[in-house]
């Protein structure tokens, strides 16, 4: 449930309802508004009653949460969460575009795409150092060493770091390096994961599953907030349908529909929703068209030679005409 505080309410009013909260062993996350502010109580539901809290000082309302995600939902924070990464804002109105190549390859290759990118307008760089390959055959990616890439890229450009994290007991070592960790659509569902990330202290981005519904999207994203991380920005990257012709089927349905249930930000893929470079600059221009308040982008140097995802990465060539003309959707957006 959510304990609405009056917007007379003190520091120590709210510290008074806290203490309360945690006496009967439930966990309360206030969250503080323009206005007022609100806590969150999470726990046995069976523990709460409503009068325990309502008769409080300075309660004005105390309303149940129907949903079973709580700190996810929209009932819970009315405003847009905007989550800041290495100075970027995911989720505060303007579009944020993360690209890169699927993975890190060589000095040259990370460094080329992180100028490139960059060049064209580009707000993070993405590369993955530890890749969850279908084929134990393919290229599984650099490790360690993949993640010291990224930080010189990072220091030729001044553009933060987005990786994929795999391994609960890799989290001190990936968070070292990455300004935004990726979950990636495989560890949706690793609540081990999930729950380890809860305490990194950096920002988190959890790419749907390909099988997930809504709700299950959205409750991954509670382990990380009632775990104690409010950094949650979320992906729609493709589920899968009786559709071939593209890898996936870009859910776009999802971005409007989490603007509803959630307040936190979401961003969309669409170089592994659709898995063909051809078809990646319309359904951007269609994504940001739904409300997206971001883009992550595969581009590689030589898509050809790509050690992984190839057939749907940008050439540093398209990814300019893809900038151009995402933010003129953007641009026709703002003038509404
Ligand atoms: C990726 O971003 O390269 C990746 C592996 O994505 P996903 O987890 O969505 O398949
Ligand atoms: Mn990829």
């Amino acid at each position: 449930m959510i304990i609405v505080m009056s917007s007379r309410a003190t520091q120590e009013d709210v510290r008074h309802v806290v203490a309360t909260v945690e006496k009967l062993g439930l966990k309360a996350h206030p969250s503080q508004g323009v206005e007022r502010t609100i806590i969150g109580v999470i726990g046995d539901e069976r523990l709460l009653k409503k009068e325990q809290f309502s008769l409080l000082p300075m309660v004005d309302d105390v309303i149940p949460i129907l949903k079973p995600y709580k700190l996810a939902s929209r009932e819970f924070r009315r405003e847009n969460t905007v989550v800041n990464v290495a100075g970027v804002s995911i989720g505060g109105g303007k579009l944020a575009v993360i690209a890169g190549p699927c993975s890190v390859e060589s000095e040259e290759q990370i460094v080329a795409t992180a100028r490139a990118v960059r060049d064209a307008g580009a707000d993070l760089l993405r590369g993955g150092a530890y890749k969850p390959r279908t084929s134990p055959y393919a290229f599984q990616g650099l490790g360690e060493d993949g993640l010291k890439l990224l930080a010189l890229a990072r220091r030729e450009t001044g553009l933060g770091i987005v990786t994929e994290i795999m391994e609960s007991s890799e989290v001190d070592l990936v968070a070292k390096y990455a300004d935004l960790l990726q979950v990636g659509a495989r560890n949706m569902h690793n609540t081990k994961l999930l729950r380890a990330l809860a305490g990194v202290g950096k920002p988190i981005l959890l790419k749907r599953n390909f099988a997930a519904t809504l709700n299950e999207f959205l409750m991954s994203a509670e382990y990380l907030l009632s775990g104690g991380n409010p950094d949650v920005v979320l992906c729609e990257r493709g589920i899968r349908t009786f559709v071939e012709y593209t890898r996936n089927t870009l859910d776009l349905n999802v971005v409007p529909a989490v603007k509803l249930l959630s307040h936190l930000p979401i961003i969309v893929d669409p170089s592994h929703g659709t898995g063909r470079h051809d078809l990646v600059i319309p359904l951007s221009r269609a994504a940001v068209a739904a409300g997206a308040d971001g883009l992550m982008i595969e581009v590689h140097p030589h898509p050809a030679e790509a050690f992984s995802d190839g057939e749907q990465s940008l050439t540093p060539d398209a990814f300019r005409t893809l900038m151009a003309e995402v933010r003129a959707v953007e641009r026709a957006l703002q003038a509404r």
